[in-house]
């Protein structure tokens, strides 16, 4: 599995440019509007991604078969190339890189973009800085893709690429508890954050009284280490961690990347089929997400209910919404809406409420009792002889009714019968 690849020990953060660590993603982020629609802060929901994201499932992570030891996002090399026109510079770092961008952006005549193929008209000099901040954004997030598919054969992605330059008119706010601090570019900003993360240990010791928490505003939670911090603040900040270099579309970890280029493997490929809709699946556990999707889905006309089988969601109708009784007690007359319901009710007769007075058989009704006595005891011999004519009978029963018949005895109190 892929979430096995990550883990927690010895991870060291080489440079201040490193940047989160951790990629699997706990919540999805929270929206937040601005006024201006323009601004929107929208840079999660691009369409392309929004219907490529699935949740991850923690419960299922296998601890087994770990191929390769996986590359921390902190430990990717990077060749971050600047596209700003007739520039060809190289950076190791998306610090460097971004300081570069905005003396492009400062040194510019006018306030157009000049990134390869981008031509937007940015209005204001600081929007062109924030604007060219993004650009190195993207570049270090499809460095890191093409990074992740120099190590691993994954199929070709055949979307349209599409890249989005997100601006944000109020800056990039920092809701740390007392920091509050507010970014004008992208790249400032999630250093910042990276700055809040680091503050913590790498574990939180019990013994010590350590503990990791998020003090971004209202959240408070608590992380067992930093790395989990980091993972979840990128809740808040919406960062992502790479991006698919062919498309452009931006991803919150790793696996999310994988997913979106092996859900384009061709069908014939695809060898997880769904038994219950026959759709194809890459992986296993694409197919196990998929499989979920039919879970609850027989639904109650009557009432919002849902139902994982027709057999559920028919018991539920009849236990709900009707007055049918089909369940009946074969030891008294009562009958019940549910087959729980009746075995609850004969445990109210009491276990094993008839007893063979034959042997030491035993069971809970009459009708079982019965054919109990016709094959074990209904063919022997006599054994209740009377002892005033020395007539035989096969039962106790037979010589109460014959002693009292033929020679006139009386039931006397105390005694069920006669022996
Ligand atoms: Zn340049
Ligand atoms: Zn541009
Ligand atoms: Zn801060
Ligand atoms: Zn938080
Ligand atoms: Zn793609
Ligand atoms: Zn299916
Ligand atoms: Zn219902
Ligand atoms: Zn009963």
């Amino acid at each position: 599995m892929d979430e096995s690849k990550s883990s927690e020990g010895g991870i060291r953060l080489r440079s201040r440019l490193a940047v989160f660590e951790h990629i699997t993603e706990e919540n999805k982020p929270k929206k937040r509007k601005f006024g201006s629609s323009r601004y929107n802060d929208s840079d999660d929901s691009s369409p392309s991604e929004s219907e490529l994201v699935i949740d991850e499932t923690p419960t299922v992570v296998k601890k087994k078969h770990k191929k390769k030891p996986s590359i921390k996002i902190s430990e990717e090399v990077l060749n971050l190339k600047c596209e700003w026109i007739s520039c060809d510079s190289i950076f190791k770092s998306w610090i460097e890189l971004n300081d570069h961008l905005l003396n492009h952006a400062g040194a510019n005549s006018g306030t157009m973009c000049l990134w390869t193929n981008c031509n937007t008209d940015c209005k204001t000099v600081p929007f062109l800085m924030q604007h060219v901040s993004y650009h190195g954004y993207l570049t270090k997030l499809k460095n890191i893709g093409s990074n992740v598919l120099t190590r691993e054969s994954l199929p070709e992605c055949k979307h349209e690429k599409s890249e989005k330059i997100i601006l944000r008119k109020e800056g990039y706010m920092c809701e740390w508890e007392y920091c509050m601090l507010n970014f004008y570019n992208v790249c400032e900003f999630y250093m910042h954050m990276e700055m809040h993360v680091n503050a913590n240990p790498r574990e939180a010791n019990e013994k010590k009284n350590e503990i990791i928490l998020c003090d971004w505003a209202g959240c408070k939670l608590k992380f067992a280490t930093k790395y989990k911090l980091a993972e979840h603040l990128r809740t808040h900040t919406h960062e992502k961690v790479m991006a698919c270099p062919t498309c452009g579309t931006l991803f919150a970890n790793r696996t999310k990347f994988v997913d979106h280029r092996k859900r384009q493997l061709s069908e014939h490929l695809q060898s997880y089929q769904c038994s219950q809709c026959l759709k194809l699946f890459p992986t296993e556990r694409l197919l196990r997400e998929h499989t979920r999707s039919h879970i609850n889905h027989y639904k109650c006309q009557m009432c919002n209910m849902t139902c994982a089988t027709p057999s559920r969601l028919a018991e539920h109708i009849r236990f709900r919404h009707l007055d049918m009784k089909p369940y009946k007690c074969d030891q008294c007359d009562k009958a019940f809406k549910t087959k729980y319901n009746l075995a609850t009710h004969i445990k109210t007769h009491g276990e094993d409420a008839e007893s063979c007075e034959f042997c030491s058989y035993k069971c809970r009704s009459k009708v079982g009792m019965q054919s109990h006595y016709k094959k074990k005891h209904d063919q022997s011999a006599p054994i209740f002889e009377c002892h005033t004519c020395k007539k035989k009978l096969k039962r106790g029963q037979f010589l109460t009714k014959h002693l009292m018949k033929i020679h006139n005895y009386h039931w006397p109190s105390g005694h069920s019968r006669f022996r």
